[in-house]
C-alpha cells in the first residue's frame, strides 16, 4: 500500500464484497470511466502508429521467458556489475527483510525523513509505514502518490495512482493537509490543473532541497552494466535519484533484462503501453555511484533486490508469466470489471487484471481476498490483447481458479508453499466427481436423462440448499420432453451417435 496513507490492504474483504460497495458509488464509476476510457483511447492510438508493435511485443515477451529461465545467472550478474561501479546489493527474501534493511540504512545516514520516487515494490511491502515506526518520515513525490498520501487514502491505479479522485476532491484535499506535511497550499487554490500542480510544486521543491536521502524502485536493471532505469513523466524522479548523497533502490528481481539492446524494446512498447507517449518524458539512469562533487548522483548508493514471493511464482509453469508484466496498466484500462469496481476492491497494490494474478502468487491463495481474487474477472480476454508482453492473463486467471477449487489455499509458510484442502468449494467439487461418474458411463446417463424429461414437471424452480441464491437470481433451464440421443435416433433412422 502506498506510503504512509491512511488505509491499510490487511484483513480486506474477499472481491465480490468489496466491489459489491463499490460499483454503487456513482462519483467513482464516473471517474474511473472518464479516465480508463481517455487513456484506452490514446493508447490505442498510439499503439497503431508503429508499424512493428507485434514483433516488438513478441521481442519483449522472448527477452522476459529467456531472463526469467536464467535469471540465477543474471542476478550474480547484476550483483557484480553494481558492486563494480561502487553500489552495494542487498538480497532480501520478503517484506520484512527488505523493511528491516532499508530502515537499517537509513538509521546510518542519522537522516529522519526520506524522499520517494513512485515505486510499486515499496507499496508492495509497506515500506512507509515500516519507516514510519522507526521515527523516519517517507515523502511520496509523484504527484498522483502526493495526493494519495496527503488524502490518506490507498493507490488505485498502478499508473495513475489516484485515478478515483477528480480536480475538485484534489483541491479539497491539497488546500486541508499539505500544511500539515509542510509548505501550505497557496490561498484560494482553485482545481485548475495548472494551480493544482504548480502548489505540489512549491511543496515538494523545499523537500527535495533538504533531502539526504532517496527512496526508489527501478522500471527496469541491465545486467550486463548493473545499470538501473525509472521511467517517469513529471521530473520528480529525477530530482530524487541526484539531489540526495543516499540512494536506496528496492527493486525485485523479475526487474532484469540481460543487456542495452534487450531494454531498447522496452523503452519502445512501456511508454505507447501505458501513458500513449511515442517516447517516455524522464527516462533516469544510473550506474553505482558518483564520486565527484560537480557530478549529479548520489555518493552512496544500496540496491536491496527483492523476492517477496516471486521465486514462488516463478516455480509454477503456468503462473510464471506474470513475472515479466512491466506495469503498463494498459490491461487495467480496458478492464470492463476495473472500470466498474476501481482499484481498492482487489485488495492490493496491484490492481486490475495483473493484480489478480500476481497477488494471489506473491502471498498466496490463503486469505479471502487472495482465494477471490482469480475469480475478479469474465475472461472476456481485452487484457491479453493489450498486453505488450503477451501475457495471457486469462489462462493464468483459469489456472489459479483450478488451484484455489481443486487445492484448497496455498499459503507461504517461510520458504515453503503450504496446500490445504479448501473448504469453501466441497459442494463444488462434489458436483464435479458426481458429473465424472456420470459422463463416464453413457447407460446410467441416457437412464438417467429419460428419467428428467419424464418427471420434468416434478422438478422445483429453485434448487435447494446451497443451489438456492444461484436459483433465486436465474431462471433454470426447462428440461426438454425427449433427451437428444432419443431425438436424434428418432430422427435419423435409429442411428444413436453414442460410442
Ligand atoms: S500485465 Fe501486461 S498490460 Fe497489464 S500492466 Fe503488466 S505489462 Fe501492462
Amino acid at each position: 500500500m502506498s506510503g504512509t496513507s491512511g488505509g491499510t490492504y490487511l484483513g480486506m474483504p474477499a472481491f465480490p464484497e468489496a466491489a459489491h460497495d463499490a460499483v454503487r458509488d456513482t462519483t467513482l464509476r464516473g471517474n474511473l470511466r472518464h479516465a480508463t476510457h481517455t487513456i484506452r483511447a490514446k493508447r490505442a492510438h498510439a499503439v497503431a502508429e508503429v508499424s512493428d508493435w507485434a514483433e516488438l511485443r513478441e521481442a519483449g515477451k522472448r527477452i522476459k521467458d529467456h531472463t526469467l529461465r536464467h535469471l540465477d545467472r543474471y542476478l550474480v550478474q547484476v550483483e557484480e556489475t553494481v558492486t563494480a561501479a561502487g553500489g552495494t546489493v542487498h538480497w532480501a527474501a520478503d517484506a520484512e527483510e527488505a523493511n528491516r534493511i532499508v530502515a537499517g540504512l537509513v538509521r546510518e545516514t542519522g537522516e529522519s525523513e526520506v524522499v520517494k520516487v513512485k515505486s510499486m515494490a515499496t507499496q508492495e511491502i509497506g515500506l512507509n509505514e515500516a519507516l514510519e515506526a522507526e521515527g523516519i518520515r517517507a515523502y511520496e513525490t509523484d504527484l498522483a502518490e502526493l495526493i494519495v498520501q496527503l488524502g490518506k487514502d490507498r493507490p488505485s491505479h498502478i499508473l495513475v495512482p489516484a485515478i478515483h479522485r477528480n480536480r475538485g476532491e484534489i483541491r479539497e484535499i491539497f488546500a486541508r493537509e499539505m500544511s500539515e506535511w509542510g509548505r501550505p497550499a497557496p490561498e484560494g487554490l482553485t482545481d485548475s490543473p495548472a494551480e493544482l500542480a504548480e502548489a505540489a510544486r512549491l511543496h515538494l521543491r523545499e523537500k527535495f532541497l533538504r533531502a539526504k536521502v532517496g527512496i526508489s524502485g527501478a522500471n527496469f536493471v541491465v545486467a550486463e552494466t548493473g545499470t538501473l532505469v525509472v521511467v517517469e513523466s513529471e521530473g520528480n524522479g529525477r530530482m530524487c535519484l541526484t539531489l540526495p548523497e543516499t540512494l536506496i533502490s528496492v527493486v525485485g528481481i523479475e526487474k532484469i533484462v540481460p543487456t542495452w539492446r534487450d531494454l531498447e524494446v522496452f523503452l519502445q512498447t512501456l511508454p505507447r503501453s501505458s501513458t500513449a507517449e511515442r517516447m517516455n518524458p524522464y527516462t533516469s539512469m544510473w550506474t553505482g555511484t558518483s564520486d565527484s562533487d560537480r557530478a549529479d548522483g548520489p555518493r552512496t548508493f544500496h540496491l536491496v533486490l527483492l523476492d517477496n514471493g516471486r521465486t514462488d511464482t516463478l516455480a509454477d509453469e503456468v503462473g510464471r508469466q506474470a513475472l515479466r508484466c512491466i506495469r503498463c496498466s494498459a490491461c487495467l484500462n480496458v478492464c470492463p470489471v476495473y472500470e466498474r469496481a476501481g482499484g481498492h476492491a482487489y485488495g492490493s497494490v496491484y490492481p486490475g487484471p495483473i493484480g489478480a494474478i500476481l497477488s494471489p502468487q506473491l502471498r498466496g491463495t490463503g486469505s479471502e481476498i487472495d482465494a477471490s481474487l482469480p475469480y475478479a474477472s469474465s475472461l472476456c480476454g481485452a487484457c491479453y490483447e493489450v498486453c505488450p508482453v503477451a501475457i495471457d492473463i486469462p489462462e493464468v486467471l483459469v489456472h489459479l481458479r483450478e488451484r484455489v477449487a481443486q487445492g484448497g489455499t496455498a499459503t507461504r509458510e517461510g520458504a515453503k508453499v503450504v496446500l490445504r484442502p479448501a473448504k469453501g468449494h466441497a459442494a463444488e467439487r462434489a458436483a464435479m466427481r458426481a458429473a465424472r461418474w456420470a459422463f463416464g458411463r453413457p447407460g446410467a446417463l441416457r437412464a438417467g436423462q429419460r428419467l428428467a424429461s419424464r418427471t420434468r414437471r416434478l422438478h422445483p424452480r429453485t434448487l435447494p440448499g446451497p443451489g438456492r441464491a444461484w436459483s433465486e437470481s436465474r431462471d433454470l433451464p426447462p428440461v426438454p420432453a425427449e433427451p437428444f440421443r432419443d431425438w436424434w435416433r428418432r430422427t435419423n433412422g435409429g442411428e444413436d451417435g453414442a460410442k
